[in-house]
């Protein structure tokens, strides 16, 4: 047997009032069955959502565990080591370091049985950081698909073409901005006024060293004369700006819009202000701007091989060292840790402002 704990919730709420951590153990695997240790889980926004119960993927409450009440582990991406397998699994071995194929999954735990079929395993894991394969399925397979799969590739591929995104500073943005610099695509990015000038300054600084092109504040963007720094950086137009990310919604979301040349797309993929995105109409009858939305999880489920690929692609650029990690704010999971404790952890995650995205390491 192995002892194991996890974060679970029975009921949707607030974090730090939901959350409880569950002793159980694990009995060795049988059948395709691989039991599993945590290497590293991130609290992504949408793990709070989903325990908030506002999140439209809702894993179901259940007593497998042996909770006193249904439960669901919270956590929905993570990187794993196997620690042993059944005697049917055939591709992975003690040592292997495996993620999560579809999410729903739980990954707030320190040890997990799962089977074989809800794993992906890690090809090489020769220079990479349990860091780096703990968040590569969400945000960057995100960010590379909607630059992929919402503009005419080949054309943006042809150079001097820009996609404008918000949110810069979230693991999507910056996947976003190393993507682009990769694949030859100028980056003009928005992020919010930090609390100083100097800190503004940094942060802009940070996410050039990364490969963006362009740095604005939301405050720049929704001020005076935007228009006219957007003429004057792609060269009057000369450079279109062909898709636009946005993860915010409200004003900020419509003055994105607004740069786009005429039948080019923005895909909204978040909405932290939680401000419904206006479009004027003369952005839908004179430019033939397209509106998407994408999901991962839903492409994920829909495109499993893709995801792979896309997955594997994300990896070997980390490998060559040119895709940067994410700054974290570690919370490392001792086993004597208490559950009040890492539910307070978890809360911060919708706050803002945040030094860097919250991740459990075991
Ligand atoms: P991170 O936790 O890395 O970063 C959060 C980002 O949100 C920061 O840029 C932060 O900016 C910004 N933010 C927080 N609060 C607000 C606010 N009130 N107004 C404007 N911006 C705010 O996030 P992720 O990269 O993991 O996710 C970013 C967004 O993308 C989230 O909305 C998430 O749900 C969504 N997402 C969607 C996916 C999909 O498939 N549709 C997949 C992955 C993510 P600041 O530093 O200024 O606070």
């Amino acid at each position: 047997y192995t002892q194991a704990k996890a974060l679970v919730y029975s009921k949707y709420g607030e974090p730090k009032d939901v959350l409880s951590l569950h002793k159980h153990s694990i009995s060795a695997p049988h059948g395709s069955q691989v039991n599993l240790r945590l290497l590293t889980a991130p609290m992504n926004p949408a793990d709070v959502n989903q325990i908030q119960g506002v999140y439209p993927s809702k894993p179901p409450f259940q007593t497998t565990l042996g909770t006193s009440e249904p439960a669901a582990v919270a956590g929905n991406e993570g990187a794993f080591e196997v620690i042993s397998t059944g005697s049917n699994v055939k591709n992975l071995a003690k040592g292997d370091w495996v993620i999560m194929k579809r999410t729903g999954l739980g990954t707030w735990r320190t040890h997990a049985q799962l089977d074989e079929s809800q794993l992906i395993r890690i090809e090489n894991k020769d220079g990479l950081s349990p860091l780096q394969v703990g968040t590569v399925s969400v945000n960057p397979v995100t960010a590379y698909r909607m630059i992929r799969d919402y503009c005419d590739w080949d054309w943006m591929r042809a150079g001097e073409e820009w996609l404008i995104q918000n949110g810069a500073n979230s693991g999507v943005g910056r996947a976003a901005i190393q993507l682009g610099r990769e694949w030859g695509i100028k980056t003009l990015n928005v992020i919010r006024e930090r609390k100083t000038p100097e800190e503004t300054e940094a942060l802009k600084q940070e996410l050039k060293e990364l490969g963006a092109t362009a740095v604005v504040t939301e405050e720049e963007m929704l001020t005076g004369n935007f228009r006219d720094i957007v003429h004057e950086i792609t060269r009057q137009g000369r450079e279109p700006i062909r898709l636009a990310l946005n993860c915010v919604g409200g004003k900020n979301a419509t003055a994105l819009a607004k740069t786009l040349a005429p039948d080019s797309h923005m895909v909204t993929y978040g909405a932290m202000s939680k401000q419904p995105v206006a479009l004027p109409s003369g952005l839908l009858i004179f430019k033939n701007l397209s509106f998407d939305g994408f999901w991962v999880s839903r492409w994920g489920d829909k495109n499993p091989e893709l995801k792979e690929n896309t997955i594997r692609d994300v990896l070997q650029l980390t490998r060559s060292g040119r895709f940067k990690d994410i700054p974290v704010d570690k919370v490392e999971w001792k086993w004597d840790a208490e559950g009040p404790q890492l539910a307070e952890r978890v809360q911060g995650t919708l706050g803002g402002y945040r030094s860097g995205k919250g991740v459990f390491t075991f």
